[in-house]
């Protein structure tokens, strides 16, 4: 059965590198990607630097090239969307600097064209078509939650007056799944609604930024699916839910350029993504105490991260040579989690 299948992955960590393609009008000059292998790995070469030092090769559980459609991202990734209605609790993160494609993978380039719509759009049409196959069997209801992290506070991206209004996180797994409960909680019957819901978001979170990708590079964005299914006979109840999260962007500011506010964010960033990365790789290594506590994303991440969870990390790189110092530490990054 599905159910025995996705036992198999229990607590799971994979983690997938995806290489942008040079943008138009990027100088379409040396990538420093040397090799992909089938086996996931992934050989970086340095120009900078002469004889063996300048390859590394880095190991994932898949690497997708600069030629991987959305639809081959997706493919890999909807088992694990599927277990999300056997009563699972699922994260997908997208992590990388700023510019390298995580709101690419995870919304797409533009709402409109189908053919590119990221991993949110696929996987929340696929719940709603696969709920229907079972529907003599199982009822389910899908709804919604979408918050913002800045500066260690959340807020909800829901509320229709955008009121940035600070969100408490309740911790140590509630019985309905509701950690932030005082975030809106939309209900969704199909595709269109969840498309309005992200506009809606998307507009809630340019307010009170200077420009919309100053903002969404230097906080988290947290979609939450939440799934509740009543089995017809029984009457049984199970919950599952799947957060889609696009990180802030992984980039190391200078310490000796940054000041006030942006030195502040920098901070905040930094300190939440090793508390991710702590999280991750503590789990990993099976240890027995885990640091959810440490910042605020993995206190609302707590209940799908470790136990019968499954997590999905997609790292994300830039094919340019100018990168390379922020690409390796990305790589670092995710070798520490894998
Ligand atoms: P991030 O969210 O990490 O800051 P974006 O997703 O906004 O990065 O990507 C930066 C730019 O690169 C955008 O113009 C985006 O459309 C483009 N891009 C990113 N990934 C890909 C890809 N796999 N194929 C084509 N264009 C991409
Ligand atoms: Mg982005």
């Amino acid at each position: 059965s599905l159910y025995n299948q996705v036992q198999d992955l229990k607590g799971c960590i994979r983690v997938y590198c995806r290489v942008r393609p040079f943008l138009p009008g990027q100088s379409n000059g040396q990538s420093i990607v040397d090799y992909i292998g089938e086996n996931g790995n992934l050989m970086i070469v340095n120009p900078l630097k002469q004889g063996k030092d300048a390859r590394k090769v880095f190991s994932f559980n898949k690497v997708f090239g600069t030629a991987t459609s959305q639809e081959q991202v997706f493919a890999d990734t909807q088992p694990l969307i599927k277990s999300v209605l056997d009563g699972f609790n699922v994260c997908i993160f997208a992590y990388g600097q700023t510019g390298s494609g995580k709101t690419y993978t995870m919304s797409g380039p533009d709402l409109m064209t189908k053919e590119t719509w990221g991993v949110n759009y696929r996987a929340l049409n696929d719940l709603f078509q696969i709920s229907k196959f079972r529907i003599d069997v199982i009822t389910y209801e899908v709804s919604v939650q979408m918050i913002e992290i800045y500066n260690e506070q959340v807020r909800d991206l829901l509320v229709s007056d955008g009121s940035g209004r600070r969100l408490d996180i309740l911790n140590n797994c509630q019985p309905n799944g509701l950690n932030v409960p005082d975030a809106c909680l939309v209900p969704v019957k199909c595709t269109q609604d969840v498309l309005d819901l992200m506009r809606i978001g998307q507009r809630n979170r340019a307010v009170g930024a200077t420009a919309l990708n100053e903002r969404s590079s230097r906080s988290h964005s947290v979609l939450t699916v939440h799934v509740h299914g009543r089995e017809l006979v029984s009457g049984s109840i199970l919950r599952g839910c799947l957060h889609l999260v696009d990180l802030a962007g992984s980039e190391r500011v200078d310490k000796s350029e940054a000041v006030g506010e942006r030195l502040r964010e920098a901070q905040h960033i930094n300190r939440s993504l090793s508390a991710l990365g702590d999280v991750i790789s503590s789990l990993a290594q099976k240890n027995k105490h885990i640091p959810y506590r440490n910042s605020k994303l993995t206190q609302v991440l707590q209940d799908a991260l470790g136990g019968q969870a499954k997590t999905l990390m997609f790292v994300h790189i830039n094919p340019d040579v100018e990168s390379i110092g922020e690409t390796i530490s990305t790589l670092k990054f995710a070798e520490r989690v894998a």
